[in-house]
């Protein structure tokens, strides 16, 4: 696939459920001015390393230490000698393998053991300069990358979906929406997303999300005033379960929406 902006190398790759095929989805990495955000996950390796191996790479920013982001990165330390950068928080995790739920381990992979250092405030690279955002919500500890004059946020997880149904059970809704608030004062208008890829019209993607959580929100508020338990609030605004619920063995559901709201 071209794309518009010669300085950034865009790196896709797709993987189907092997037990639920119509269920696919795709990750983007993105290689720019000698940094690369995200490692991907090993299930991808075969694929990923052409990329990896054909660009070069000075640094490595993780948004955050999920499997799908972090899964080469043991991988590819072993081969190039250049810093990770990761949230502080999540350094000591990174230093350990998790023990990952079959589904995980099937979907992404495994998220070898690796070593992190901590995350700079700003990423400088010899012609851009990436400014570090705290962005939690999908994850605690979730960072984006700004280059204001370009116009680029690298945004992790923060986006994927517009109008969520399902998050899974570590997401804070509330948190999203801060971060979403945050970044809405923010100067870009590009957002390279981890899994729907760059998206020109980035900034009012993430403003229509934060449209649709700010009115979510309302809904439960108002429902729980009422004396409404989470568990009803759950069922009257989402009536139909989504398929990962199940393929996820209940890691994501809408209850994980409406009770972090
Ligand atoms: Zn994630």
């Amino acid at each position: 696939m071209k794309y518009n902006w010669p300085d950034i190398a865009v790196w896709r790759g797709m993987r189907e459920m092997p037990w639920n095929r119509p269920f696919m989805m795709k990750v983007y990495l993105y290689i720019v001015d000698g940094l690369l955000i995200d490692t991907g996950p090993s299930t991808l390796a075969r694929e990923s390393s052409d990329f990896f191996n054909s660009h070069p790479i000075q640094q490595v920013a993780l948004t955050h230490i999920h499997e799908d982001h972090a899964g080469m990165a043991a991988y590819l330390q072993e081969k190039i000698k250049v810093p990770f950068y990761l949230h502080d928080e999540s350094i000591a995790e990174a230093l350990v393998e998790p023990q990952l739920s079959a589904y995980r381990l099937n979907f992404w992979g495994r998220r070898p053991a690796f070593k992190a250092q901590p995350m700079p405030d700003v990423i400088k690279c010899s012609r851009y300069s990436f400014q570090v955002i705290d962005t939690p919500g999908h994850h605690p500890h979730h960072k984006a990358f700004l280059e204001s004059e370009q116009g680029w946020l690298f945004s992790g997880d923060l986006l994927v979906t517009i109008k969520p149904r399902s998050v899974f059970s570590g997401e804070n809704m509330s948190a999203m929406i801060s971060s979403l608030e945050k970044l809405d004062k923010m100067d870009f208008d590009t957002v390279f997303c981890s899994h729907t890829g760059p998206r020109n019209n980035g900034r009012q993607v993430l403003k229509e999300k934060l449209d649709y959580l700010l009115g979510l929100k309302d809904k439960v508020q108002s429902l729980r005033k009422q004396g409404w338990h989470d568990e009803e609030i759950d069922r009257y605004l989402f009536p139909e379960s989504s398929p990962l619920d199940n393929i996820t063995e209940g890691d994501f559901s809408s209850l994980n929406i409406v009770s972090t709201l």
